[in-house]
């Protein structure tokens, strides 16, 4: 028996932090966290003696040396990549590096002080950050950013600091980032996630949709998580509500697990609907569809009872490798897909480049504003080489199952008609080689720039059907990015702007008689699915997990209560009120799907 004095004292429990963010994919996840990044550099203050100045002042010129060789071969990439203009911006960096009252205020006072480098670097340089942040010159207040970017990399010199890698995951965890690129999310699949959260981005940023396609539960926008959350923490993510707990007691951990159980247990129950169809009491009958970003997620599709792609994200495709995909693989991609989700169809989209979401083999110029950039269908027309050999794959493809064509980001009638004669060259291309192709195929123009929705009258002549992209057509109507978590409180799907133009699409979309879809996030969120199918929606496009909920919407309620709806939804002057009658209602007629 151990005596009360040999027993070791119990290590106190650390506080319990409780941090609220933006949820972006539902489902909890209680685990050990795994920080990934280093944009927040941790630094200690470490006493030194007097014999360890000089190699510490060595250590500083070194990690300055260092600094300027990564940020001279950073300019050197992208001037070479881009032109030499693009790089001159780093030339602020370079200036800043070689600041001489900077580094004498370093040195000075680490002589005075005693302490480690890093700690008095970064006192220094929080001084010059405020200072800078404060001067009335536009130009100065400017290179504050500069500023941190170089204290930033002089500070991971220091101590070593290097970005962690999704591969470096032993076994499951919740993993903590300042934001994932698009190629780390194209594995996430692959690797021990449990879940994550990030410091920046909003509800339909690629990394949330992701988050969504792979059912992990994630939270984002949290602004501070990195420099809040240390590897090994335990961490509760709730994606439902956006919130995270960091060092959870035993009966938050229990709550949780709880919680965690019930939703798994929601979602068994829901998939009851799986073999039913989609269709309302009153026998209206809507098209119910998944969306992908990888053919991995196929399996999902199908085990959730969707009938079918309504869209396939193809720039995914492209991630995650050094060279281009060619036309042979990407045949054989969309080949795979099209055979996989036999009998139904699925909707392949033209690469979505620009926006978040960029890769380093094609070359896109870093832009003042991304969303309204070179991106989609833009970036394809400037390139019609390479858009004319997806569209090739694409059209071999569609021997081979049922596919269906649709171009991104259109914003008016010359850019469908440009892509529509870019099609046709391919057309004549492959009747050249003898290939063949689907001399049928249908294609469709998504409707997510206001321009598109407010000429879909215009556009009807150039397609076969629509489909409504609400993550950007949101973003572009209101006036807020979709991915600065700083705004996210005004990126309102139920705003009545955004309604009143969601309806006008359907209505003159129906008057041409053409049938119109949305594949945006909104499509998946069940009160919101409730005003779409008053609306008259025809086909709902969502994450495969979010189908058996749409469906439960779609049986329960009869077209009538779902027009009423509609009706007093548009008489409310604000997105909340709308959200909050929709959820009421919801709740009334479709009790199944809990809270
Ligand atoms: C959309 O904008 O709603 C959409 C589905 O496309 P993405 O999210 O890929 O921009
Ligand atoms: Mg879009």
């Amino acid at each position: 028996m151990t005596s009360p004095a040999s027993r070791k004292p119990k290590s106190p429990q650390p506080k319990i932090l409780r941090l609220s963010g933006i949820p972006a994919s539902a489902g909890v996840a209680v685990g050990p966290a795994f920080l990934m990044d280093t944009h927040h550099v941790e630094v200690v203050k470490r006493p030194l003696k007097a014999a360890q100045v000089p190699p510490e002042i060595a250590r500083f010129e070194e990690a300055l040396i260092q600094t300027r060789r990564e940020i001279l071969d950073i300019q050197k990439k992208i001037a070479t990549d881009l032109g030499i203009e693009h790089g001159e911006i780093f030339d602020a960096h370079l200036m800043l590096l070689e600041d001489r009252s900077l580094i004498e205020e370093v040195i000075q006072r680490l002589k005075k002080e005693k302490l480690g480098v890093e700690w008095i670097f970064s006192e220094v340089l929080k001084r010059y950050v405020r200072t800078f942040s404060r001067i009335e010159d536009e130009y100065m207040r400017e290179r504050t950013g500069d500023l941190e970017d170089v204290g930033r990399r002089i500070l991971r010199n220091l101590t070593g600091a290097k970005r962690a890698s999704l591969t470096d995951i032993q076994k499951q965890a919740i993993v903590v980032a300042y934001d994932l690129s698009p190629s780390d999310t194209a594995t996430m699949h692959r690797r021990n996630i449990s879940g994550f959260v990030t410091d920046i981005g909003g509800r339909t940023s690629h990394t949330a949709i992701m988050a969504k396609s792979l059912e992990i539960p994630a939270v984002v926008g949290l602004e501070g998580a990195t420099r809040q959350i240390h590897s090994g923490d335990l961490v509760i993510v709730d994606g439902t509500s956006g919130t995270v707990i960091v060092h959870p007691d035993r009966e938050m951990v229990r709550n949780y697990e709880a919680l965690r159980k019930k939703l798994l247990d929601l979602d068994e129950a829901l998939l009851k609907v799986k073999n039913l169809p989609a269709e309302t009491p009153d026998g209206r009958r809507v098209t119910l569809l998944a969306n992908i970003e990888l053919p991995e997620e196929i399996p999902s599709v199908i085990a959730h009872g969707a009938e079918g792609i309504g869209l396939y994200r193809t720039e995914f495709f492209y991630l995650n490798r050094e060279d281009l995909p060619t036309e042979e693989e990407q045949y054989q991609a969309y080949r795979h897909v099209a055979k996989a989700i036999q009998p139904h169809s699925v909707i392949i989209r033209t690469i979505d480049l620009g926006g978040d979401k960029f890769i380093s083999k094609l070359k896109i110029p870093h832009e003042m504003n991304p969303f309204l950039g070179w991106r989609g269908i833009r970036f394809s027309l400037g390139q019609p080489e390479l858009f004319k050999m997806q569209l090739r794959a694409i059209l071999r493809a569609s021997v081979h199952g049922k596919i269906k064509l649709m171009y991104p980001m259109i914003s008016g009638v010359e850019e469908l008609r440009q892509a529509n004669r870019l099609l046709d060259q391919a057309r004549k291309e492959l009747t050249q080689q003898r290939k063949k192709f689907d001399p049928d195929l249908e294609i469709g123009a998504m409707i997510e720039v206001p321009s598109a929705a407010l000429t879909v009258d215009l556009l009807a002549d150039e397609v076969d059907f629509f489909s409504i992209g609400t993550n950007d057509l949101i973003q572009y109507s209101l006036a807020v990015d979709r991915v600065n978590e700083k705004i996210a409180y005004l990126y309102e799907p139920a705003h009545p702007g955004v309604l009143r133009l969601i309806q006008k699409v359907i209505e003159v979309a129906h008057e041409r008689e053409l049938w119109v879809g949305m594949c945006g996030e909104m499509a998946g969120e069940p009160a919101l699915a409730l005003i779409l199918l008053g609306m008259g929606l025809d086909s709902f496009s969502t994450s495969a997990v979010q189908v058996p909920r749409i469906k439960q919407v779609i049986r329960s309620v009869p077209t009538f209560l779902a027009k009423e709806v509609v009706k007093e939804a548009l008489k409310m002057p604000t997105g909340r009120d709308v959200e909050a009658f929709a959820k009421a209602r919801l709740h009334q007629l479709v009790p199944e799907l809990g809270d």
